[in-house]
């Protein structure tokens, strides 16, 4: 039996907040979808766990080396430019609208996104697809862009280009907002409600696709708010937010005549792309790189390499990765040391071959160091997912335990396999370096969460979310272990679509 598929992101819903939520009856419509179906609260993220990476593995499946987005900023060599979607979606006015619209809505979408869309796989198949306010909708119909006035008297704002998505997409004022029958989608746009892209418009959109049985046979909704608020005063304090998004969620399930009835031919599928960390109130809790580094010649903040530069520093929040133009076993190990100098600097990563290795990966921290390769030989431990690693080191550098030849993680969930998923892309800076639960990294210019949260890192705190499934063709269960890219196989499960993964298969 197959159905529709509703899935259903709000960005950086943390398990460890909303998952109590639920099950003390503060989201009630939430709460009924985990009672009919089953609920997940440790899902994790890709490394790095930040929107743009993580919102397009759960659209592809793949993880950052297969999809090609490497994070919110990341410095393409062959073009000699860097991406940047900025600390968060909606802090663009400083970067400039036209910059937003370029980079997000057409290059990321365009010839950076390297994997195969959920759209895009399902509507090969034939069957339709519909993407409400969701960022990554790199889809197989054209859509003409139209500028809402105010926007398009900017500079750099294209007056309207083609884009590519699903035959169903609705990106706020910006495209769309009709059926493929003709139907005019009730939204909320204008200036107050950021051009349509916020929750309010999302929320109008679904309960009036679900009021008229119009929704398509798989249809992503996209919640932004929860993000945004929560950088600014955490993710408890931010839970009014998810409460009005659980509120949307009821009226869009009353208009499509309750939710039993809704749940007969639709599954629903409720997660986030990441969680939220805690950041420290008092300024001790932001560390700097750029001072770190202070001996080393630096490239100037979001530009390419002058000949005579050593580092590129492409800030990620919680995460950040480093480029090195001519990279030396000396100089990374001297990038790594000057780094850990602060306290607050978690781990610095890289690839073994940098320094002198044959393989795989090496994990630098206070704690002590830890390498790991895929697939070798001796010290082999088998991870949640069946992924087979070899290793040597100090385990309490990710803080996993080895029990017989099963590896168990603690603090930094399946951080082998999401470390590999971004090391291995091409476009990866040579080391990525992470900041310890309460702290974040800041660039000049910049401005970190202080007394807020953040998110981008390796940890627990920033890298988990929940996974809500009911009805339609759903599993009654939900797997012990869930990723954010068990997502998309998942969908394609429902919908009785073939896609090169199965839900839990280990990721090469
Ligand atoms: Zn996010």
């Amino acid at each position: 039996m197959t159905s529709k598929v509703l899935l259903i992101v709000i960005d950086a819903a943390t398990p460890r907040v909303v998952c109590p939520a639920i099950q003390t009856g503060h989201l009630p419509t939430m709460r009924r979808l985990a009672e009919i179906g089953d609920m997940h609260q440790a899902s994790v993220a890709i490394f790095p766990s930040i929107t743009p990476a993580a919102t397009s593995t759960i659209i592809t499946g793949a993880y950052p080396a297969e999809h090609g987005i490497a994070g919110a900023s990341w410095f393409d060599t062959s073009r000699q430019e860097i991406a940047y979607y900025g600390d968060d979606f909606w802090i663009i006015m400083r970067e400039g609208f036209g910059r937003f619209i370029n980079d997000f809505l057409l290059r990321l979408n365009g010839d950076r996104m390297k994997a195969p869309t959920l759209f895009e796989m399902i509507e090969r198949s034939g069957r339709s697809a519909g993407c409400l306010n969701y960022l990554v909708f790199k889809g197989s119909f054209p859509h003409r862009v139209n500028m809402p006035g105010l926007i398009a008297a900017l500079p750099g704002v294209p007056f309207t280009e083609i884009i590519e998505g699903p035959s169903l997409l609705s990106l706020g004022d910006f495209v769309g907002t009709h059926t493929p029958t003709g139907h005019k989608l009730a939204e909320k746009g204008g200036a107050i409600h950021r051009f349509g892209m916020d929750d309010a418009s999302t929320g109008a959109m679904l309960k009036d696709l679900a009021s008229k049985n119009a929704l398509p046979e798989f249809t992503v909704a996209y919640f932004a708010d929860n993000d945004y608020v929560s950088h600014g005063v955490g993710p408890v304090a931010a839970l009014p937010v998810v409460e009005r998004v659980d509120k949307m969620l009821g009226e869009a399930f009353e208009a499509a005549g309750g939710l039993d009835r809704f749940l007969q031919d639709t599954a629903v599928i409720l997660t986030s792309d990441h969680g939220h960390c805690e950041v420290l109130g008092d300024p001790s809790s932001v560390v700097r790189l750029d001072l770190l580094l202070g001996n080393f010649r630096q490239a100037a903040l979001g530009k390419a390499w002058q000949p005579a530069d050593q580092v590129m520093i492409c800030p990620n929040m919680r995460a950040t990765q480093i480029y090195v133009q001519h990279a030396t076993s000396e100089i990374i190990q001297k990038l790594a040391i000057a780094m850990l100098v602060d306290p607050k600097v978690d781990q610095v990563i890289w690839r073994s071959q940098l320094t002198g290795g044959t393989s795989g990966y090496t994990v630098l921290t206070h704690r002590g160091r830890v390498e790991f390769a895929r697939d070798g030989a001796s010290h082999t431990v088998v991870d949640d997912f069946g992924g087979q690693w070899s290793w040597s080191g100090e385990a309490t550098a990710l803080d996993f335990d080895v029990d017989g030849r099963t590896l168990r993680y603690r603090q930094y969930p399946n951080a082998f396999e999401r470390i590999a998923g971004v090391l291995d892309l091409d476009k990866c800076g040579e080391i990525w370096v992470t900041a310890k639960p309460g702290a974040e990294f800041e660039v000049p210019g910049g401005k970190a969460h202080v007394g807020g949260a953040s998110h981008g890192a390796l940890h627990q705190l920033d890298s988990l979310s929940p996974v809500i499934v009911a009805g339609g063709a759903a599993p009654r269960r939900l797997p012990r272990k869930m990723r954010s890219v068990d997502i998309a196989p998942l969908c394609m499960q429902i919908l009785g679509i073939p896609m090169r993964y199965q839900v839990g298969d280990p990721r090469k």
